[in-house]
């Protein structure tokens, strides 16, 4: 724990909310000062493109960066071959190799642009990484802006509201450090009129704090992690606490948004969900337009979907999401491997915008669950579909044979629900992994979150999962 982390934890909650704001000041100053603005109006304008100005627009921005990469980025420069290089030259991806993460890992600072190394001022970001070194993302200050500029316009304002109206967040700030804190369970930044909520402190008994701060401070608009949100919605059905009048709109981000999560959170809130799918790096930005469409942004990077063979899926075909950055270019990371599993879309959407649309984001590649014959599950939310009495659940692979589904109950599950409910679960995990497979359903009172607050669907103790990032 840092210095500045143990400090804050010793403030009282009035104390605390005073460093979250004078934190917020600086932080308002850094994300939305600088470029935010001019960003905000390219951004705006690009968001009509039509097909021929976007492909013209990225074939130049991936000619730059590979350019820049050649001449001023040491890991490039010293791992590429001649073949590459040349490939490299003639602003052909598909001649480049993936780039894994570990080399990242190792050392983050061999992928940065030498001649700004130093001369900028830095910002650095980490991937969670419940599991081995988290990765440093490196950014200068107008990369940042560029970032929070393509979420004022294609997040906050596709749904129909922006970064200076007010809002909630649950994120992985550690904003109420007392585990046993009876509240509040969140912190008010005044700088950006936001509040930041405590993921770790939700439960049923704690479910109308939140929603009493939502009325508040009035909050009008709702962002972070999906699963989170999707909870409290569930204790205010469950408990019929209405919706706050004033809220339009929740966007998510940072955990897979399912079907039925939107469903319940469009129940209780009141309100659109919108889902936004990005990474800590920014190699991708992904969000739902007002016709539905989760459209890439194609200003920020290039997207690729592979099959295993390397080769590009076609529309529908799930495969590796690929990610070059255009937009970032202090650190450029090219063919970046994400560890996400995703599929293109080709269907026409009525917003007319003619950026590329991801038909569906399957999940991360660690949360596939094999079983003993061989076959992989990645869409795993069909388990759950319909299940009675259940709040949440996991799926732990414990090894090739047996499968723990662990399940939180509602609270007005009876003991013969629970008995259908694992029932159910268990035909439902062996009608997808085959008869031979071992399920086992574990009653828990809740699930443990990541270090960074996040929720994992799934955990594999299988060899070679354990190295994996949760970013
Ligand atoms: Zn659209």
């Amino acid at each position: 724990m840092s210095f500045i982390e143990q400090l804050y934890r010793r403030l009282p909650t009035v104390g605390q909310h005073a460093a979250v704001s004078a934190y917020g000041l600086w932080w308002k100053n850094m994300r939305l000062g600088g470029a935010f603005k001019e960003h905000v109006e390219r951004f705006g304008y690009r968001d009509r493109f039509d097909a021929d100005q976007w492909c013209k627009w990225q074939k130049r921005a991936v000619s730059e960066v590979l350019h820049l990469a050649l001449q001023h980025v040491p890991y490039y420069r010293e791992t590429w071959t001649p073949e590459q290089k040349s490939a490299a030259r003639s602003g052909d991806l598909s001649g480049l190799p993936l780039l894994e993460k570990s080399p990242l890992r190792a050392d983050p600072h061999r992928f940065v642009d030498q001649r700004r190394a130093g001369a900028t001022k830095e910002l650095s970001f980490y991937t969670s990484g419940s599991t081995g070194t988290p990765i440093a993302s490196l950014w200068t200050p107008d990369e940042l802006q560029a970032s929070m500029a393509v979420r004022e316009v294609r997040s906050a304002g596709w749904a129909g509201t922006s970064f200076r109206k007010p809002r909630a967040t649950f994120s992985g700030r550690i904003s109420v450090p007392d585990p046993n804190s009876e509240g509040p369970f969140h912190r008010v930044n005044l700088a950006e009129h936001q509040i930041y909520f405590s993921p770790f402190h939700l439960s049923p008994t704690t479910a109308h704090q939140y929603v009493d701060a939502l009325v508040k401070h009035q909050i009008e608009w709702l962002t972070g992690y999906a699963v989170s949100y999707t909870l409290l919605a569930q204790f205010m059905l469950d408990q019929k606490i209405p919706p706050p009048p004033q809220l339009r709109a929740v966007v998510t981000t940072s955990e897979k948004l399912t079907a039925e999560m939107r469903q319940i959170m469009e129940q209780a809130y009141g309100c659109r969900v919108f889902d936004e799918y990005s990474t800590v790096e920014n190699a991708l930005f992904a969000s739902e337009c007002e016709h539905g469409s989760l459209h890439v942004s194609p200003d920020m990077g290039v997207v690729e979907i592979l099959d295993e063979a390397g080769q590009p899926c076609k529309p529908g075909v799930t495969g590796e999401v690929v990610a070059t950055q255009t937009m970032r270019r202090y650190q450029p990371l090219i063919r970046f491997r994400l560890g996400d599993m995703a599929s293109w879309s080709d269907a026409h959407c009525d917003c007319g915008r003619a950026m590329p649309v991801l038909a569906e984001v399957s999940g991360r590649i660690e949360d596939v669950v094999r079983g003993p014959d061989g076959r992989e599950l990645v869409r795993f939310h069909g388990v759950y579909i319909g299940l009675e009495g259940v709040l949440e659940g996991q799926i732990v692979q414990e090894s090739l044979q047996q499968i723990r589904v662990r399940l939180v109950a509602t609270s007005s599950a009876t003991e013969q629900l629970r008995n259908r409910t694992e029932a159910t679960v268990t035909d439902r995990i062996q009608q997808r992994l085959g008869e031979a497979i071992n399920c086992e359903v574990e009653w828990v009172p809740s699930i443990e979150r990541t270090a960074a607050g996040k929720f994992r669907a799934v955990v594999s103790k299988l060899a070679g999962s354990a190295t994996k990032d949760w970013s």
